[in-house]
């Protein structure tokens, strides 16, 4: 169950299947060679040229809002909220990721996160955000990969309502253990999905094991 996932702590993680996506990789120990490299915003701890350049090869393509794209080099798209392309095959939308009560992540920088398919499963990334509405129009994900620590993000008790709204089969939980949050918010994350779908939808939260 969820084998094809790796997280390498924050919002790094590498999703296998038929293609090999990173995002936002940071604090990368192994060289690897992505075909798709998801960047959600410039925050050093998202753009890491560094981590980026250890996943990278020739043929890697780089999908990133417009202020990140003069940060990289190689083969870079540019995407913005509600952009959608298939790169290498895979479906990738570029969906909003904003706070709503804090000035970290306005959503007029057009920062983003995404939903991705790889192998007819969808993927969603949040990015930095808070809990937004547009979260309650995504349809069909598989897994969600979302921000629990607080702060500059949504906490652990929004993001398990941010659950709830996109009703993945699998909620994981990230952006804690490194620069803010520690794994009781994910715990609490846990807890409270647990808590919530208790007599609703069925999904299954899960934290995985840092890389
Ligand atoms: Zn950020």
């Amino acid at each position: 169950m969820l084998d094809n996932i790796t997280w390498f702590g924050h919002d790094s993680f590498k999703i296998t299947g038929t293609q090999t996506v990173y995002t936002d990789p940071y604090k990368i120990k192994k060289r690897d060679a992505a075909d798709i490299i998801l960047i959600t915003h410039s925050h050093f701890d998202h753009l890491s040229q560094e981590d980026i350049a250890k996943v990278s090869t020739d043929k890697t393509i780089i999908i990133a809002p417009k202020d990140c794209a003069a940060k990289l080099k190689g083969n870079v798209k540019t995407a913005s909220p509600g952009d959608k392309f298939t790169v290498s095959g895979i479906e990738i939308e570029a969906v909003p990721a904003y706070n709503v009560n804090k000035d970290f992540h306005p959503k007029s920088n057009g920062w983003v996160g995404y939903i991705f398919a790889i192998d007819a499963r969808r993927y969603y990334i949040a990015g930095d955000t808070d809990l937004i509405p547009e979260m309650r129009a995504f349809k069909d994900i598989y897994v969600a990969m979302l921000p629990v620590s607080g702060v500059y993000v949504m906490t652990a008790l929004e993001a398990a309502r941010a659950a709830i709204d996109i009703a993945p089969q699998f909620a994981i939980p990230m952006h804690y253990g490194d620069i803010v949050g520690t794994v009781k918010d994910a715990e609490r994350f846990i807890a409270e999905i647990k808590h919530l779908t208790a007599s609703g939808p069925k999904i299954e939260p899960v934290i995985l094991p840092a890389a």
